[in-house]
């Protein structure tokens, strides 16, 4: 089928307390192995790409592939802009044919933070495309950006709620305790704190940098709202390690029809064990 928009398949988790798994993609290599993985399970899935991506892949190479993937498949597929880092960034997605957008402002002012997105939601709600939006600080590394523990910021409900009705936006991504990359150590998810922001905003909730999130604080923070889940880190490790090993294992090869196998279903195998801990109900048409 052709690719679809994240509207109707996030809406539906957010109702019947599932989540859909966001998979951060880079090739075809890895397109292929993440939509085995949801095909496996029956499950729709975003494939998903920052601006760093776009600039090495290409922006129409990316959504070309991502076509053909999600034209084969059968399962329902969307193509987002994670962590969009302008409005040009994301005007460009639009008119390239991805069905989802986030917009990034979490380092501006709030007040700032709201006439970016409020402009980037009247453009995109003009062809139909959904949009996610950030507010606090998410620590980590992603994509050319670093933030250090110390200057991670929880959201404020209060900002949460003003930051949702004035934006209009489709989906929040609120700062909760989770971080981009590897934990130092496991993470402690603030329920507390994504119950209240779920109750005042009443539209899905996004958790970012869910590689190494146990899987019952994943699953518990489901029942709270939260319906998308994103997972990159633990990918692009498996993927280069796997690849390692079989290089390494055979320094002769030259053959990347046999030094990509491994690595692809090493990704497909993670695809499936993630999205099954995102409980998966069969309420979508
Ligand atoms: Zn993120």
């Amino acid at each position: 089928m052709a690719l679809v928009s994240t509207k109707v398949i996030l809406e539906d988790a957010y109702k019947n307390h599932y989540a859909i798994g966001a998979f951060g993609v880079h090739n075809l290599e890895v397109m292929k192995a993440v939509a085995a993985g949801a095909e496996s399970l029956d499950a729709p899935v975003i494939f998903q790409t920052t601006p760093g991506t776009i600039r090495y892949t290409g922006i129409d190479y990316i959504q070309a592939l991502a076509t053909m993937v999600a034209e084969k498949s059968k399962v329902p597929i969307a193509l987002h802009l994670d962590h969009g880092d302008s409005y040009e960034t994301v005007m460009q997605c639009l008119r390239a044919g991805y069905t989802s957008v986030m917009i990034d402002g979490s380092r501006l002012p709030f007040n700032e933070n709201i006439v970016l997105v409020k402009r980037v939601v009247e453009a995109a709600h003009a062809v139909n495309v959904p949009v996610e939006a950030e507010l606090g600080t998410i620590g980590g590394v992603e994509d050319d950006l670093s933030v250090e523990d110390k200057d991670t910021q929880l959201t404020d409900p209060d900002l949460a709620e003003e930051f949702v009705r004035e934006t209009n936006i489709d989906s929040f991504a609120p700062a909760f305790g989770t971080a981009h990359g590897l934990y130092k150590s496991e993470p402690k998810l603030n329920f507390r704190l994504i119950e209240t922001i779920s109750k005042r905003i009443g539209c899905p909730i996004v958790m970012h940098g869910a590689s190494g999130v146990p899987e019952e604080s994943v699953q518990k923070s489901l029942q709270f709202g939260v319906s998308k889940v994103n997972f990159s880190t633990e990918l692009k490790v498996e993927f280069v390690s796997r690849l390692r090993d079989y290089l390494v294992n055979n320094p002769n090869t030259d053959d990347p029809r046999k030094y990509f196998v491994p690595a692809r279903e090493a990704v497909t195998e993670i695809v499936k064990e993630k999205i099954s801990m995102l409980q998966i109900k069969k309420t979508y048409a």
